[in-house]
């Protein structure tokens, strides 16, 4: 199965990803994962993406469409694959309508978390992560059991660079402005699913895995 998780920034798409694979037995491959540890490692790459992420920008298309035609093509995604935050504008859209229609292969469903931005924006301001596993909390509904610690690693949980107030509104006006064009595009392609993402991740999971027939 190939699967798109569309939606603005913290509507869930990691969290539901990180339960889909155990479910799907496919790979979650988020394009702001690669970038951050690009980022982290000090990569060419990842020092010229790094002014966009902070910002709350995008990263160009040409970018981030490498990163997607290199890693889609390892061993591990010959049964499927699962993108989280890729494609957000329609060229990179069509790069990959391309690239797999190159590869006989296409996208079965586009999932999309539906979620108000004040609702958005309360939970990204309060979102902490793991930088080792990449576990993700949140300080009220789902906190760690040790305050500042991942409850896997124990390492110190980080406040990303763009769940900052600025970023946020940045990263929601790019989504409105130039994200969300993809969903009619996916929805005249007949493969978007739009799933309420308003809820628990428990909640929020079982009304993807509905959406997908799993
Ligand atoms: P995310 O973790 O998906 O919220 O992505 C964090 C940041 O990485 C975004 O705000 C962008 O700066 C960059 N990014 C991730 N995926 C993409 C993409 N498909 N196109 C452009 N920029 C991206």
């Amino acid at each position: 199965m190939r699967i798109v998780l569309f939606g603005p920034p913290g509507a869930g798409k990691g969290t539901q990803a990180k339960r889909l694979i155990d479910t799907l037995k496919v790979p979650q491959i988020s394009t702001g994962d690669i970038l951050r540890a690009a980022k982290a490692e000090g990569t060419p790459m990842g020092k010229k993406a790094a002014e966009f992420m902070d910002a709350g920008k995008l990263v160009p298309d040409e970018v981030v469409i490498g990163i997607i035609d290199e890693r889609t093509q390892k061993d591990d995604c010959q049964s499927g694959f699962m993108l989280d935050g890729f494609p957000r504008t329609i060229p990179q859209a069509e790069a990959l309508g391309a690239m797999l229609k190159g590869r006989d292969q296409g996208i079965d469903h586009v999932v999309s978390l539906e979620v108000d931005d004040g609702v958005l924006v309360q939970r990204l301001t309060r979102r902490r992560s793991c930088p080792e596993c990449g576990a993700i909390y949140h300080l009220d509904f789902s906190p760690p059991k040790t305050e500042g610690k991942c409850d896997q690693e124990g390492a110190a949980l980080m406040h990303r660079a763009d769940d900052q107030e600025e970023a946020i509104r940045e990263r929601l006006n790019v989504f409105h402005g130039q994200t969300s064009p993809l969903k009619d595009f996916y929805k005249q392609a007949g493969l978007l699913r739009e799933v309420d993402g308003a809820g628990a991740p428990d909640a929020v999971f079982s009304n993807v895995t509905q959406a997908l027939g799993v």
